[in-house]
């Protein structure tokens, strides 16, 4: 991939917050890219203020028409309930059937202690199911009076099953980037979360369409897969995380392992996650819009670089996706220039421009 190819064409939606600082500091370090056109679009809450759109037509229109891929920046959720108004970054992944959240978990290795064995975990979370179909309702109980909540839960198999692929693809691709940086001395694995133990019927349908994907389908044969139920993955991912390659989970189960996994790395600022879907991929920060630091050019613009290394990675840009990953390796590793948030003092920008600059010129 070098300039004489197709330059590729990316969306920018910075949105709210520091949505706005990351990503225009990205774009602008790194308008000469000779791979890359970045088209800005409008999204957010701030839009929707201003215009009464929180996405417009106009946002999806350019995305689908004109995008190999998008990034996001951040979006603000109003704390009290705001009428006419939805979150943006909701109706992208249902617009464009966006049906896993993957959320890689990195630590650096130490230069003080390189016997520390490193973190390096992909989660992959089912984005459309589980109980975030949100139909809940509230009866009384005849006997005693007292109110019952009630909540279903949808597994299905053919979310299940390309969720499952899309972790064995996943398990080759990082396989693939490993080898051709010489790190890898394990084979690739996928851990299979459930808890097919209490819940047969829905967990139980999740771990046996998922097993499918591999038994099915000899491509795989050379990725490892296991099992672990949802307690015990918890108290194993805190106990010894570097043992986990990809980790495959359904919607709030991926939840609540991908938010406890981040609190191993360190900051917010630093965990990226793409949106996935058969025909799109949108790369998107972890953090919030963080009202809190924003318009401080202090925010940390690791999340969102990883994000778009993500976005690269899925693109099948692997050479380009680890150059970004190393680059932010090597600033963090350095430790010249870091946010308040790493103990730094540096900016949004010094920090985006240091880690451009340990790209390779051809990216
Ligand atoms: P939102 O409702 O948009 O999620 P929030 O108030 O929950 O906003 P988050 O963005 O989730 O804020 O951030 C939580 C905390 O982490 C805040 O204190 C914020 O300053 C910090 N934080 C988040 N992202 C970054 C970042 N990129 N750099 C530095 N600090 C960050
Ligand atoms: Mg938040």
């Amino acid at each position: 991939f070098y300039s004489s190819a197709k330059k590729l064409t990316i969306g920018l939606i910075p949105a709210d917050g520091i949505g706005k600082e990351v990503i225009p500091a990205l774009s602008s370090s790194y308008s000469n890219s000779p791979n890359f056109n970045f088209i800005e679009l409008n999204a957010g809450f701030e839009h929707f203020q201003k215009t009464g759109t929180a996405l417009p037509q106009e946002t999806l229109d350019r995305l689908k028409n004109e995008c190999s891929g998008a990034l996001f920046g951040a979006v603000s959720s109003p704390s009290h309930k705001v009428a006419g108004y939805s979150s943006p970054i909701v109706a992208l992944r249902k617009n464009l059937d966006l049906y896993v959240n993957v959320r890689p978990v990195v630590s650096v290795a130490s230069n003080k202690d390189p016997n520390q064995k490193p973190i390096d975990i992909l989660i992959i979370r089912e984005n459309t199911e589980c109980l975030y179909i949100k139909q809940e309702r509230q009866t009384v109980d005849e006997k005693t009076g007292l109110k019952v909540a009630w909540a279903d839960r949808k597994i299905s198999e053919y979310a299940s099953r390309r969720c499952g692929k899309m972790a064995f693809e996943m398990a080759l691709s990082r396989d693939k980037i490993r080898q051709s940086l010489r790190l890898w001395d394990t084979r690739p694995k996928v851990t299979i979360v459930h808890k097919s133990n209490v819940l047969s019927i829905t967990d139980g349908l999740f771990r046996e369409t998922v097993r499918g994907v591999k038994e099915n389908d000899s491509m795989y044969d050379g990725v490892d897969m296991e099992e672990q139920l949802v307690d015990s993955m918890v108290y194993r991912l805190f106990r010894e995380p570097h043992v986990f390659d990809v980790v495959v989970a359904p919607n709030l189960y991926g939840d609540i392992i991908s938010d406890g996994a981040a609190a191993l790395v360190g900051s917010l600022g630093v965990v990226p996650s793409a949106n996935i879907g058969d025909n799109f991929v949108v790369g998107e920060p972890v953090h919030g819009s963080a009202p809190d630091i924003a318009g401080q050019n202090k925010a940390n613009p690791i999340a969102a670089i990883r994000s778009a290394g993500l976005l690269l990675e899925h693109l099948q840009l692997h050479t380009q996706a680890s150059a970004i990953y190393n680059a932010v390796d090597d600033v963090l590793k350095t430790g010249t220039f870091l946010t308040p948030d790493l103990g730094g003092n540096s900016t949004t920008q010094q920090v985006t421009d240091a880690i451009i600059k340990y790209l390779p010129d051809s990216h």
